[in-house]
């Protein structure tokens, strides 16, 4: 195991940087125990991290920092040890420090998918699942909805194999020597999404399905249009020509901030872009040629270079952002789009999405009037702020859709919901403003923020918690189950009293 000290981490935005007093990176379940039980005899904080793609304090300790990205191991899940009932379920273990994107191509080897993805791959394993990572689709689950069993390494080094209450291991046929197995619904649900607070996750067993291909479509629209639709529901069921009357599987929206002329009609619009996933047969393949989405987005998306012009477009001329945005949105229109399921579910603008960060908020999909108001509410904010403070939007604004979950500390636990999204291109003017803004748009209209991205208005609102999530007591008991001396506390965790 390499060990490091005098040395830095960041996360991807570089907003929080440290000197851990050690940087770990271990190769095996021992080398876990061997850190928790150090940084223990020595009174020390210790936390796993994972790309640091979280754009909140989540991941940050000073102490003992372990990144697991030599533990990347994905093999199939023992079928030996697997109850009759789960046999049919595809399940791979993998290892926790593994990128999305090589866990993707991995499974593609073996002619297997991950159901549901975030928008982009390069954040690991155990650090999506940690904090609830979403795609879209209303009837599809959030990254931890698919998570049957954990490895967890606690304090004093013990190890655990957490499941569900009817977990998929069957304990008469468990075998794994200095490892408990934990079958109990409360624990499970706790452990799963609970940002490294109990312990370092060293693999986990998820399910999957064969691999599989997905059309999207990119369509234009407007923000009246988009709103009647959603409204009377057509938005989640309208299809196109080709879907031959098949319902999408999954809808995402991007809508301009800023109303601008339509060339056409001439009347102000807030320009959108409605993305919609179908079920898709193999295509059939160009001569060497690998289908990419079109053209123009395709290179907006990855050459640095339009980032750098962007940014500096944004700064010198402002007043062009509702225009950029527009051009922004126009670049993504696309008939169709046909490829294996990871390929698609990544949204690209990888480059762009990394130099970028956001405050995502979750709002009750039974209560949609909500989330249209607060969406107004933000188009309302910008053209204020754009009138009297010359502060701009750099980026469209976004809507998902995710799935109730069982994980307790889930923002979608007990209730399906949409994430409305407000992204700002770092080293922007104002950014930090108007993110603060729009954080208390989306709170004050019972929006519930994202664990992983900026979420500072949750400072010292204990209360907020206990209010928005019914099991958080329970929560709290498995906390001081695994992590009774608050080995694996952080700041992040004091700020939101979960410790
Ligand atoms: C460009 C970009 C795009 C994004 N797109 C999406 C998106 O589409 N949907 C979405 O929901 N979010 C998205 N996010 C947010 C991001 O997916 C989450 O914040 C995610 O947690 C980051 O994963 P990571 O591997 O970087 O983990 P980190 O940010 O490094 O860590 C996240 C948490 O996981 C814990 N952790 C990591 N590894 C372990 C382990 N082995 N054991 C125990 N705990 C561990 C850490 O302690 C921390 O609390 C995006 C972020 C960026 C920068």
């Amino acid at each position: 195991m390499e060990v490091r000290t005098r040395t830095h981490w960041q996360n991807t935005i570089k907003k929080y940087k440290v000197t851990p007093v050690k940087l770990f990176e271990p190769e095996t379940l021992d080398d876990i125990v061997s850190i928790i039980r150090e940084a223990e005899s020595r009174k020390l904080k210790v936390r796993a991290v994972g790309t640091g793609h979280s754009f909140s304090d989540v991941a940050i300790t000073h102490e003992y920092l372990v990144d697991l990205f030599r533990i990347d191991k994905v093999n199939r899940y023992d079928e030996r040890v697997v109850k009759e009932t789960f046999k049919e379920m595809k399940l791979v273990e993998s290892g926790a420090g593994i990128r999305i994107r090589d866990l993707n191509r991995k499974l593609d080897t073996m002619g297997l998918a991950l159901i549901n993805m975030g928008g982009i791959d390069h954040q690991k394993l155990a650090g999506v699942i940690s904090t609830g990572t979403h795609g879209t689709g209303k009837d599809i689950e959030a990254m931890q909805g698919f998570v049957q069993s954990i490895v967890l390494v606690a304090v004093g080094g013990a190890v655990y194999r957490i499941e569900k209450t009817n977990g998929i291991t069957d304990p008469t046929k468990f075998n794994e020597a200095g490892t408990q197995l934990i079958q109990d619904d409360a624990i499970f649900y706790s452990a799963v999404l609970s940002f490294g607070s109990m312990g370092i996750i060293y693999s986990l067993v998820i399910e999957v399905r064969e691999l599989y291909y997905l059309r999207e479509t990119k369509l234009a629209t407007n923000w009246k249009e988009l709103k009647k639709k959603w409204l009377d529901g057509t938005i989640f069921t309208e299809g196109d020509t080709e879907s031959a009357g098949e319902v999408p599987r999954s809808v995402s929206f991007l809508i301009n901030p800023y109303a601008l002329k339509n060339r056409k009609t001439g009347e102000p619009e807030h320009y959108c872009i409605v993305s919609r996933h179908y079920k898709a047969s193999k295509p059939r393949k160009w001569f060497l040629i690998e289908e990419t989405r079109n053209l123009i987005s395709y290179i907006f998306g990855n050459f640095p270079v339009t980032y750098y012009y962007t940014i500096l477009v944004f700064n010198l001329l402002p007043r062009r952002a509702p225009y950029l945005i527009r051009g922004s949105l126009k670049s993504l229109r696309d008939k169709k789009f046909v490829h294996k399921s990871y390929k698609v579910l990544f949204q690209a603008f990888q480059f762009i999405k990394e130099r970028a960060y956001d405050a995502e908020f979750a709002f009750d999909l039974s209560h949609t009037p909500s989330l249209i108001t607060a969406i107004e509410n933000i188009i309302t904010n910008a053209k204020e702020m754009k009138e009297n403070a010359r502060l701009y939007h750099s980026s469209p604004l976004g809507a998902r859709f995710v799935k109730r979950s069982k994980a307790y500390l889930a923002v979608e636990y007990g209730r399906d919901i949409a994430y409305m999204d407000t992204p700002f291109l770092l080293r922007t003017r104002g950014t930090e403003t108007m993110l603060e803004l729009c954080q208390q748009i989306m709170f004050d209209k019972d929006g519930i923020p994202h664990w992983g991205k900026v979420n500072s208005i949750l400072d010292g609102k204990e209360g907020f918690l206990a209010a928005t999530y019914p099991k958080l007591g329970t929560w709290k008991m498995t906390l001081k189950k695994f992590n009774p001396n608050g080995t694996f506390n952080n700041h992040f965790m004091e700020r939101n009293g979960l410790t």
